[in-house]
Parts: structure tokens; sequence; C-alpha cells
């Protein structure tokens, strides 16, 4: 006699570290139904060449019977069963790999969609880390029960990394990062004083920015950042002499804008790129003019960037909706600079009042409309959303 299925399916992650490069990922899986199918997150999964992949994959159970093809499980099962895997991890390769996950000397890093499958249907989910070391982003680990998004979403830092509290901010690096966290100190501290006077409030969570330092960045690009829930992982110039360049610090604030925004306002799909990429670039810039770290050359130069990746959206490898958002922000603050009303605070109010919302494209304008002081947002915009 089999026990009655539970009602949602539950599973209970363990990760271990067995060797310097891989992570050993057990999934004991107490099914809600016979049959389950577990699949890697599809744009990063082992099929599009994510980290070194999945090795010795092993279901057991008592009546398990299972297929695995490259990112996807089947099992067919009415009893509890697990899923074994290592994860292996190659060294850092390039920004890309920030994604991917990769082990740079004895530390890895690792993002949850690599680690985690995904279960078909709804599945309760904790995680047990038996990893001494092992730093988490964006997971809350006080919260036992975490849904599959969180699981995707989370980043691991699992090694002997260099940490450096700054306000509400925690810098990350491994061992062996050819700069100091020192040319930060006097520096991101004024820049967050700024940013909290464009928002008219404080910081509204704690953030964690992992720095790693390549020599391989797109062309034109010095640098490279990706936002994650609670955090962002930002790729500077191993080329540079410090921290305190103006496109690392760009970088840096324009990633915890994103957060600032973020934590507000949740982003619905690329197509909503004009405010969440254009806009978080236009209050970059205003933080970092205010701070006196953004010259008017420099600003003049990034504008006729965005004006050329516009012009030249096809040729380009750039999400040509971020600079027209960019464009459209900025012509938008100067016609509300004439009228004796200001952008950024029209911002801060959209953000006050939406705390913890997702909205999409129309959402974003309608929310945005409200919050200006006419109740209009230029026509520009409005195409640019509508697109
Ligand atoms: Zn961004």
């Amino acid at each position: 006699m089999s026990a009655p299925a539970p009602e949602r399916t539950a599973i209970v992650y363990t990760l271990t570290r067995p060797a310097r490069d891989r992570l050993h990922v057990a999934a004991h899986i107490a099914p809600a139904s016979p049959v389950s199918v577990l699949t890697m997150r599809e744009a990063y999964g082992p099929a599009r060449g994510f980290a070194g992949g999945i090795a010795d994959l092993v279901v057991s159970g008592a009546d398990a019977r299972a297929a695995a093809e490259a990112g996807r499980v089947l099992v067919a099962a009415a009893e509890p069963f697990t899923l074994a895997y290592d994860c292996v991890l190659p060294d850092y390769a390039d920004a890309v790999s920030l994604l991917r996950g990769f082990r740079r000397g004895d530390t890895l890093f690792v993002p949850g969609m690599a680690l985690f499958h995904r279960l078909h249907g709804e599945a309760d989910c904790a995680v047990r880390l038996d990893i001494p070391d092992a730093r988490t982003i964006g997971l809350d680990p006080s919260r036992r029960h975490h849904d599959g998004g969180a699981l995707e979403r989370c980043y691991f830092a699992i090694g002997d990394v260099v940490m450096r509290a700054c306000g509400r901010t925690l810098f990350v690096h491994e061992r062996g990062f050819p700069f100091a966290l020192d040319d930060l100190a006097g520096i991101w501290p004024r820049l967050m004083a700024e940013a909290e006077r464009l928002f008219g409030e404080a910081a509204p969570a704690d953030w964690t920015a992992c720095l790693f330092a390549s020599g391989e960045h797109p062309p034109g690009r010095p640098g490279a950042g990706f936002a994650l829930p609670g955090g962002a992982l930002v790729s500077v110039s191993a080329g540079d002499d410090t921290l305190a360049t103006p496109h690392t610090l760009w970088l840096l604030l324009h990633e915890r804008l994103h957060h600032w925004l973020g934590c507000a306002i949740g982003r619905a799909g690329p197509a909503d790129d004009w405010f969440f990429e254009g806009f978080t670039n236009f209050l970059t810039c205003e933080a970092l003019q205010r701070a006196g770290r953004l010259s008017r050359p420099e600003l003049a130069r990034l504008v006729r960037l965005s004006r050329r990746a516009v012009r030249e959206a096809t040729a380009s490898i750039e999400p040509p909706l971020a600079h027209r958002g960019f464009l459209a922000a900025r012509r938008w603050h100067a016609a509300l600079v004439r009228q004796g009303a200001a952008l950024p605070e029209i911002l801060a109010r959209l953000v006050a009042a939406r705390r913890g919302t997702m909205l999409g494209g129309a959402d974003l304008l309608a929310a945005l409309a409200q919050a200006s002081p006419d109740g209009h947002v230029p026509e520009a915009l409005r195409r640019l959303a509508e697109q």
C-alpha cells in the first residue's frame, strides 16, 4: 500500500561540496502526483551550455523510473524519490559566465538557476546548505520554504571571499581580486546619499555586490553588470587602475538603483526596458552628476552613444529600448524642470505608492501619469511603452 500523495510536491534540496570544482545536489522529492518532470531553466540549462553541466545524475526510490535527457528528467514515481547530481563549474571564462556559474580560485559563484531543477506544477521547496562557507544572495535563510522562482533568482558565493560593508551595501570579491575596496570607501556613501536625496528615502533593503575583474567584455563596454533580487554581479575591467573609474562607478550605481527602483516595482518583461533600463540610466546620471562624478563632456558622450544606438538599432547589440527610454526620460525631465517639477520626484512618488508590485508597460505609464504633476506623460513616452 502506498502512502497517500501529499497535496503539493515537496522538495528538500541538500547542497554539499565534494570537490573543488563541483557542488553535489541531492533533491528529496515527495511527489503529489505519480509523474514528475524536472527541468533546468531553459535559457541556461545544459542544452544551452550552462556551466560544465550536470554530471552523475542518479534517480533512486522505491518505485522510481527515470528517463533523462539534456536539462530534463522525467520520473514516474508515486513514492518519494531522490534526484542527485553534481553541478560541475568551469573556471571563469568571460562576463557571460557570471550568469552560468563558475569557479574563481577556490571560490564558487553559482546562480540558483544552474543548481536547482524546476518541477512542473507547484512545489514546496526547502534548501539545506551543508557547506560551511556559503553565502546566499536573494534567498532569505530565515525562511524554511521557498518557491521555485526564488530558487532560480538566488545566487551563491561559496568559499573564501573578502567582504566589506558600506552602509546597506555589502561588497564581496574573491581573494586575489586586483582592486582595493578602499577605493570606494569615500565615494560610495556619497553616491548613496545622492540617491537617497533623489528618492527622498533611504535604501529600501540590503544589497550585495559581487565584484569580479575580467579582461573580456563586449566591445565598447568597460564592464558588465547583472541585477539579482538582493544584489548584483559586477564585472569590472581588469585593465583599470582603480575601482573608482567613472565607468565602474556608473555601473555599480546603475545596479544599485535597479534594486532601489526594482524593490518597489518589478519588471514584467524586456518590453519594459524603456523604463527599467532607460529610467535607471537617467537616475544614475543624475546621482553621479550631483555627486560631482559625471562631467558635462562625459554626460554628452553618453547621450551621443544613446542617440547612435537608437539610430543604428538593428546593428547594435544594445537593447535600443533602454537608450530610447534614457533619452525620453532626459527630455521629459527637462520639460518638467521648466514647469518647476522634476522627474526624480515623480519616480520617488511612484516608488512610494507601488512598493512590491509588478507593473507592465501600460500599468507603468498609468502610474507615471498619476504621479506626474499634470496627470500626463509625454506622447513620445506613450509610444515607447506601447511598442
Ligand atoms: Zn541595467
